[in-house]
């Protein structure tokens, strides 16, 4: 199994060797070893079907803190459908790690149902914009704690009509955390935002 390589948790290793993964995609190539070890931000070229869930969770589950039940790792994703699937990935990539929780927060659903899930305290989010800023203003999240962020399919998000609700959140979020663009595409959109909310992006493009 080529991902003993990548030096991911035997816990982690265990769980992508049972969803039959043999070998790192290419942007995994590039992704696991960079979030694991720089700390600048990061702009990802990468259409779905990449691998592009598992680039960016496993190096993050490998460095999540367990013992502490903060939101420590946020997603942002344009939609519910993808939404449910990147929270099915995380959990199956995490499922031997005992006190990692991950939490959906998607609109199209109850809004109460979603908070008393809080109560598991997660400390992994993913979310579609509209609801997470509901979810903030009902103050039933607390972002002060997260170090990693996540924004993925950022170009339909921006053309969703997302972008003050994607300011919003990350203002939320500390000065100190990491901050990861994923795009199918780039735009004058997607490059206005990068710039302002990534500080000296290293890019990739697969
Ligand atoms: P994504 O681009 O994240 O939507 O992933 C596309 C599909 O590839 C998903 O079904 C993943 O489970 C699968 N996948 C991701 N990484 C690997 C890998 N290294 N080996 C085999 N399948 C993978």
């Amino acid at each position: 199994n080529l991902f003993t390589e990548t030096n991911l948790s035997p816990e982690i290793l265990k769980a992508i060797g049972e969803l039959g993964f043999e070998s790192p995609t290419e942007i995994q190539k590039q992704t696991i070893p960079f979030i694991s070890t720089d700390i600048r931000d990061l702009i990802a070229l990468a259409q779905t079907g990449t691998g592009k869930t598992a680039a960016f969770s496993l190096p993050i589950l490998d460095m999540i803190d367990e013992g502490s039940r903060k939101i420590q790792f946020l997603v942002l994703c344009p939609t519910r459908e993808l939404c449910l699937q990147i929270t099915k990935d995380i959990k199956n990539y995490s499922k031997y790690m005992q006190n990692i929780k991950t939490t959906a927060v998607y609109g199209g659903s109850s809004i109460m149902d979603q908070i008393r899930s809080l109560r598991d305290k997660p400390q992994i989010i993913v979310g579609t914009p509209g609801r997470v800023i509901d979810m903030i203003n009902r103050k039933a999240l607390d972002f002060s704690e997260v170090q990693w962020v996540v924004l993925d399919e950022a170009d339909e998000m921006l053309s969703m009509g997302f972008k003050d609700d994607l300011e919003t959140i990350l203002s939320e979020t500390p000065d100190t955390k990491q901050t990861y663009l994923f795009s199918a595409t780039m735009n004058k959109e997607v490059e206005r935002i990068s710039k302002n909310y990534l500080t000296t992006p290293h890019r990739i493009s697969v």
